[in-house]
C-alpha cells in the first residue's frame, strides 16, 4: 500500500517524522507524501527528515495563534485547522494521488492541535477524495494528569467517526518504568514506526515474489471495520551464516523435512509471542471482528505451514473465522518480523479507564472555573457590594 500521511501537531508531526526516517533507512516504499501540520512554528522547526517545503504552519493569521501554538486547546486547534484547510488542499495538490492507496492522519490526542485538528483533518479529506482515511491516535499516559486525558477523550469520539480504522497507541502501556513523561518518545516513535510501516508495505509488488504473498486489498479489508485497532508485533533476528549454510544443505535435500518443521514453529512461535507481548493498544483479543497476519523477512525464512497454522492459532484467540495471512518478502532483512493486527476490537478496558480519568477531569475543571469566577468576584467587589461601578 502507498499512502499519504499527514501528521498533525508535535506528536503527530514528530511520528511522521519517524516513520519518513525508518522509510530512508529500510528502503521500504510506504509514503508517496508527508506533511506536517502545525500551529506552532516551533514545534516543525524542530522535525529532522520531512523537507521544509512539507511543513504547514497554520493559524498565522488567527489572532489568538499567530504561529505560536494553541496551548492544549482542543477547540480553538480545530477552529484554526478548519479556517486554513485551503493551505493543506494546495500542498495536496502537489501529490500523485493516483499513486496513493489511502491517507493516514497521525496525532496525539492530548493537546490542542492534534487533539482538535486530527479529527476536522480526516473528515475533510474523506469528503474531497474516494481514498480511505485511516488514523493513528496516540493516547496520554495517566502521569500527563486529567487535561490530556480530557482531551484525548473529547477527540477520540470524533476521530473514530471521521477515519476507516483508527490504529491506536497508548503511552500509557509503552511508558518505561525509568522513564520521565516524554523520556520514550523518541524509542516509542521508533516502534510504532516499525509496525505502521510492516504492517501496510504489505502487499507492495516488489521484485521478490513469495507463494504466500500478501495483497494490498487484504490489508485494506482488514482496517476497513470502523472502529479502532491494536497492533501486535514480535521480530527475531537472522543468523545469516547458518542461513546461507542452511541454504546450501537445502539444496541437497538432506534434512529437508526437518527444517521445514523447524521452520514452521519457527513463524507460528513468533506469531504467538507478537500477540502475547505488549500490543500498541491492550485489548481483549477475543474482541477483535478481523485480523491479519503479516510475516516480513527473506522468503528463504517463509513457511507456509507456519503461517497457515498461526492462523488457525489467532482464529481461535479472536473467535473469528476473519483471519488473514501472508508474507511481505524483505531479501535483505535480517530480522524476521510478524506484524498481527486486531481490528475493530471493542473491550478495550484502558479507553474506559481514560473516559473515566475524563469525567473527573471535566469535573474538576468546571468546579475550579466556578470558584475562580467567585474568588475573582470577590476579589474586584466590595464586601457589601456597596460601590457601584463605573
Ligand atoms: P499538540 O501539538 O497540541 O497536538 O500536542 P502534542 O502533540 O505536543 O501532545 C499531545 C499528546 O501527544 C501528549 O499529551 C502526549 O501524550 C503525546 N506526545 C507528544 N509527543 C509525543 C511523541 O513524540 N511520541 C508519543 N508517543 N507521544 C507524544
Amino acid at each position: 500500500m502507498k499512502i499519504a500521511l499527514i501528521g498533525v501537531g508535535n506528536a503527530g508531526g514528530k511520528i511522521g517524522d519517524e516513520l519518513f526516517r525508518y522509510q530512508l533507512e529500510s528502503g521500504r516504499d510506504l509514503c508517496r507524501a508527508v506533511i506536517a501540520v502545525n500551529t506552532a512554528g516551533t514545534d516543525l522547526a524542530k522535525l529532522e527528515t520531512i523537507p521544509d517545503s512539507d511543513r504547514l504552519l497554520l493559524g498565522q493569521t488567527n489572532g489568538q495563534v499567530k504561529g505560536h501554538g494553541v496551548g492544549a486547546d482542543p477547540d480553538l486547534g480545530a477552529t484554526v485547522i478548519e479556517e486554513d484547510l485551503h493551505e493543506l488542499e494546495r500542498a495536496l495538490s502537489e501529490v500523485p494521488i493516483y499513486d496513493v492507496d489511502a491517507f493516514l492522519v497521525v496525532a496525539g490526542l492530548g493537546g490542542g492541535t492534534g487533539s482538535g485538528g486530527a479529527p476536522v483533518i480526516a473528515e475533510n479529506l474523506n469528503e474531497t477524495y474516494e481514498e480511505p482515511v485511516y488514523g493513528l491516535g496516540v493516547l496520554p499516559s495517566n502521569e500527563e494528569g486529567g487535561r490530556p486525558s480530557y482531551n484525548a477523550a473529547r477527540s477520540f469520539p470524533s476521530f473514530v467517526q471521521a477515519t476507516e480504522n483508527l490504529i491506536v497507541f497508548d503511552n500509557d502501556a509503552w511508558r518505561g518504568n525509568a522513564d520521565s513523561i516524554g523520556g520514550g518518545y523518541d524509542r516509542t516513535n521508533r516502534e510504532m514506526a516499525k509496525r505502521i510501516e510492516t504492517l501496510l508495505t504489505a502487499g507492495n509488488v516488489g521484485e521478490e515474489v513469495s507463494e504466500n504473498a500478501m495483497d494490498a486489498s487484504d490489508v485494506r479489508r482488514t482496517l476497513a471495520t470502523g472502529g479502532i485497532s491494536s497492533i501486535a508485533y514480535a521480530e527475531t533476528g537472522i543468523d545469516r551464516s547458518t542461513f546461507e549454510s542452511r541454504s546450501f544443505l537445502n539444496r541437497f535435500r538432506t534434512n529437508g523435512a526437518r527444517e521445514d518443521s523447524d521452520k514452521a514453529k519457527k513463524i507460528s512461535g513468533l506469531v504467538r509471542q507478537a500477540v502475547q507481548s505488549r500490543l500498541t493498544l491492550p485489548v481483549n483479543v477475543e474482541s477483535a471482528e478481523r485480523s491479519l497476519i503479516v510475516i516480513a523477512g527473506p522468503p528463504e525464512e517463509f513457511s507456509r505451514k507456519g503461517l497457515e497454522s498461526a492462523r488457525r492459532w489467532v482464529e481461535e484467540q479472536t473467535n473469528s473465522m476473519e483471519v488473514l495471512a501472508g508474507d511481505a518478502p524483505m531479501p535483505s532483512a535480517d530480522t524476521v518480523s510478524a506484524v498481527v493486527i486486531l481490528s475493530n476490537v471493542t473491550d478495550v478496558q484502558r479507553v474506559d479507564e481514560l473516559q473515566s480519568t475524563a469525567l473527573d477531569a471535566q469535573d474538576n475543571i468546571s468546579k475550579q472555573k466556578s470558584d475562580r469566577d467567585a474568588e475573582i468576584e470577590e476579589l474586584i467587589t466590595d464586601d457589601n457590594d456597596e460601590i457601584s461601578p463605573v
